[in-house]
């Protein structure tokens, strides 16, 4: 090899060196956030084509809190009622039930908890009962199981409850005669149990929620919770349930439709999935249409600002739009566009068919 050649080659490694320095310097995934330059039609939706009713939402100080502010945001999303999951039991549930009544007696549904503590003693359930049926009595129109059933509660030997334990059972059946639907969200995102590294979807939640890692042991496999689930479902039929969360089967609409197939007892929401929604539009789309019966208006934290994305993705067409958290998708939305009849079932037309005492006359037929 010629020296000249030689030197030709080590003078274009240095420039390549160069170019790398000041083009491709390192930078966090959560830094990168480049601004899109994709021109296309945008529709930012900030009130919804047709009220609607909220069936995933916590206010946890509705027994005091001044109610006309957070009438004025669900006026200007044109949210008629919203369901407060929250509703705790006992007396803490009558005086949320009071306050509405008093103020706002149209605009919130209240869904009662069980309280697990002592689960395992004698009369446990038959308490638990009647407290469900006194809770209904004083204006509860529906049961709320959160996710630490399966994940925390325990009995008073300590042993982990199951999301079908038999001790549960009178409490669906309870559901079932009072008619009231059960809202249970079991499990969480499947990626919670996956190891946290580059190829986890949501790496970054767990990066800045370490607290939601979970593993086969802790508590248990993700197939096992979910699996419980379902059992409860198939072995309640005359209960009507609500899937929250589209049962963390978002991200696999095949498997949920099967589910929903087998299961006409099971509803669900898409509270805090709609971006699992907005990256598959005409998948989702087709699931609306086979699926417009049971599927309900969910989004679970309260922000009013965060219902656009919710919006945008089930009433427009626009393209390679932002979510509103990185953690649950660094990916773009794309709308749906549901045709009107779609809208109204699931901004309201399904949960005035399974949540008693809303007042029907605030929508349009
Ligand atoms: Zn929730």
């Amino acid at each position: 090899m010629s020296n000249r050649f030689l030197v030709a080659i080590v003078f274009i490694i240095s420039i390549n060196a160069a170019q790398c320095q000041s083009t491709n310097q390192h930078m966090d995934f959560e830094t990168y956030d480049p601004v899109s330059t994709l021109v296309v039609p945008r529709h930012i939706v900030t009130h919804a084509k047709f009220p609607f009713i909220d069936v995933h939402n916590h206010q946890w100080n509705m027994a005091s809190q001044d109610l006309s502010e957070l009438v004025r945001s669900m006026d200007t999303l044109n949210m008629k009622v919203m369901v407060n999951l929250s509703g705790s039991n006992g007396t803490n549930l009558q005086r949320m039930a009071e306050n509405v009544s008093t103020h706002y007696p149209n605009r919130f549904i209240i869904f009662a908890n069980i309280n697990f503590n002592g689960i395992g003693n004698n009369d446990w359930t038959a308490s638990a009962v009647k407290q469900l049926e006194e809770d209904v009595k004083h204006g509860a129109n529906g049961l709320k199981i959160f996710k630490s059933l399966g994940f925390s509660v325990k009995d008073n030997s300590g042993k982990l409850v199951r999301i079908d334990d038999l001790r549960l059972d009178p409490i669906w059946d309870k559901c079932a005669e009072l008619k009231i639907p059960v809202l249970i969200h079991s499990a969480d995102p499947k990626p919670f149990w996956f190891p946290e590294d580059k190829y986890n979807e949501r790496w970054l939640e767990i990066a800045t929620h370490p607290e939601r890692k979970r593993s086969d042991t802790d508590p248990a496999p993700w197939d096992t919770l979910i699996q419980e689930q379902h059992n409860v479902f198939r072995k309640h039929p005359n209960t009507i349930f609500i899937a929250a969360h589209f049962g963390w089967y978002a991200n696999d609409l095949a498997t949920l439709g099967k589910l929903l197939d087998s299961l006409p007892n099971v509803y669900t929401e898409f509270g805090a999935v709609i971006a699992e929604l907005g990256r598959q539009p005409r998948a989702a789309r087709a699931f609306f249409e086979k699926y417009q019966d049971r599927i309900l208006f969910g989004k679970d934290s309260w922000a009013p600002e965060e219902y656009t994305t919710y919006f945008r993705v089930l009433e427009t067409e626009d393209e390679y739009f932002p979510y509103h958290k990185k953690y649950h998708a660094f990916w773009r939305m794309y709308g749906m566009g549901l045709p009107d009849d779609i809208l109204k079932k699931v901004y309201y037309k399904n949960a005035l068919k399974i949540i008693p005492n809303i007042d029907k006359t605030m929508f349009p037929d």
